[in-house]
């Protein structure tokens, strides 16, 4: 009829879970659109999250383990930094993998439409074309047709609305184009994104405050691990203000000038020469004209969908975060498998793959700060907060071998077994935690035990090389099982 472009699918957004959805549906034989408004295609992950952010942080990284090799007896010497460079680094990083995936999407035969998609029906997505930065329209609309779509819009960070319009406050996009060193900086929101930012900018001069509406910083992880972030991170801050609300700013020529009001009711400002806010990102549902699609978007402008990623409408499904928390790449990307699959094996009658289910157990989380602080499955506290027993390993790196020769051993790995009475003391594994250098490469290790439904005894006589990080999870399972007799 009307349309311009006709599909089997339409994927909306090309972030990590727009263009997984768009690669899978076309590996598995359907023709598809994948729409997205920014020149490149990843969204936030590729070129404004995890990507850019990890090019900076490994060279914080470097930095700082370099300057720890003073006291080993190697001196480098004062570091010279060329913010350019660096920053003309991150871009490339960016360049290779975003144009990687313009390939992969050629090669697939991915038909890439440019522009702000909306609705117009519940088979009808309208484009509106955008040029160069993204959100310049040029005026030429499409139509496109699909028999199925995939809502995949993400989402954006939160904005404070008393902060004043200035380049001296940024989100953690505007803290990645990296546009200089400040003297002091002030995160707002003690976060993931917000810490590693810090990481990145105090480990390139500046010196930092942090401010917290909990009662600690890193939410979600375990107490005991965040423990360990803070002490060797203690000298990156001059105040950290837990429990605080961050109330009122204002730019003055010193500085952003923020006021701060304590939970308590105590009151303080402070001036500073850039402010992060990272206080949250916020679903894109509202900006997309689902209502015309019939699809449900809540209060917040998420969409909810079943355990096959299907929203409300049958042949509408939606991926990644915009369905909700965690917003996380690895969850997008195999809810983007699931959508396509089950699209599939729906349009070609193929039972199998129209069965295809989100029913991952668990879904890991990682600070890439320093050290590296990784989580997955139950924690210590939601064991205590639901009465759930359970049996604790936990391998201090005091006692690894590697940790100790890498000068490095402040880390720890815990395990939580199950230790119910109905576990007859051979309990699976519940969830784990680590603290230290490459605990997010490791924690997919205690993922797959949770997934597999290992318990002490299947990860404690796993043979871990030696000597290596990873050895600390065998370890950690023997400390739980009562059979690490030999801690060196
Ligand atoms: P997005 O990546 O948000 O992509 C959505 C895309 O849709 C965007 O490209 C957008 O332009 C496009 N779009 C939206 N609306 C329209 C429309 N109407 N028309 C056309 N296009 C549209 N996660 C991790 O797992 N690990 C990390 O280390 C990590 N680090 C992060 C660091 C930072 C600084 C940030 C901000 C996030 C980080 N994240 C990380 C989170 C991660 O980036 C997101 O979870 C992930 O990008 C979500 O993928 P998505 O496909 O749902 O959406």
């Amino acid at each position: 009829g009307s349309a311009d472009i006709d599909c089997d699918v339409l994927v909306l957004g090309a972030g990590p879970g727009g263009y997984s959805a768009a690669f899978r549906a076309a590996d598995l034989g359907l023709k598809v659109v994948l729409v997205e408004r920014y020149a490149t295609l990843g969204g936030v992950c590729l070129n404004v999250g995890c990507i850019p952010s990890k090019a900076l942080l490994h060279v914080a990284a470097v930095m700082d383990e370099v300057a720890h090799l003073g006291d080993l007896g190697v001196e480098f010497g004062q570091p010279t930094v060329s913010v350019d460079k660096l920053r003309a680094h991150k871009e490339k990083v960016i360049g290779k993998l975003t144009g990687g995936l313009a390939a992969m999407a050629k090669m697939r035969k991915v038909t890439t439409v440019r522009g702000l998609g909306a609705f117009v029906g519940p088979n009808h997505v309208e484009v509106e074309e955008t040029g160069g930065t993204g959100q310049e329209k040029t005026g030429t609309k499409k139509v496109v047709a699909f028999k199925k779509c995939i809502i995949a819009a993400g989402s954006q960070a939160v904005r404070l609305p008393f902060m004043p319009n200035d380049p001296r406050v940024v989100d953690s996009t505007g803290a990645l184009a990296l546009q200089g060193v400040p003297k002091k900086m002030l995160i707002v929101g003690g976060g993931i994104i917000g810490l590693e930012m810090g990481t990145v900018y105090s480990t390139l001069g500046a010196r930092l405050d942090v401010v917290e509406m909990m009662d600690g910083l890193m939410q979600g992880a375990d107490r005991d691990l965040v423990k360990v972030w803070e002490k060797m991170n203690k000298g990156r801050f001059d105040n950290i203000m837990l429990k605080t609300k961050t109330v009122g700013a204002e730019a003055t020529p010193e500085g952003i000038k923020v006021q701060f009001e304590g939970l308590d009711g105590s009151k303080s400002e402070g001036t500073y020469d850039l402010v992060l806010q990272a206080v949250g990102r916020t679903p894109n549902g509202k900006k997309i004209a689902a209502d015309k699609a019939g699809v449900a978007v809540t209060d917040r402008g998420f969409i909810n969908v079943d355990i096959q990623m299907r929203t409300n409408v049958p042949h509408i499904f939606a991926i990644g975060d915009i369905v909700g928390q965690p917003m996380l790449a690895h969850k997008a990307v195999h809810e983007a498998h699931v959508a396509a699959e089950v699209i599939a094996g729906e349009l070609q009658g193929n039972k199998e793959l129209a069965s295809s289910a989100f029913n991952a157990r668990v879904i890991p989380s990682v600070a890439y700060t320093d050290p590296e602080v990784a989580w997955v499955g139950l924690t210590e506290d939601q064991a205590k907060a639901q009465g759930i027993k359970v049996k604790k390993g936990l391998f201090p790196w005091t006692a690894s071998g590697r940790a100790i020769a890498n000068g490095r051993d402040e880390g720890f790995t815990k395990l939580l077994f199950d230790d119910s009475p109905e576990a007859h003391g051979h309990g699976k594994i519940l969830g784990g935690g680590i603290v230290g250098t490459h605990a997010g490469d490791m924690i997919g290790e205690i993922a797959l035990a949770i997934e597999m439904g290992a318990d002490a005894v299947d990860i404690g006589k796993t043979i871990h090389p030696h000597p290596t990080l990873g050895e600390s999870i065998g370890m950690a399972a023997e400390v739980a099982h009562g059979s690490c007799t030999d801690l060196p």
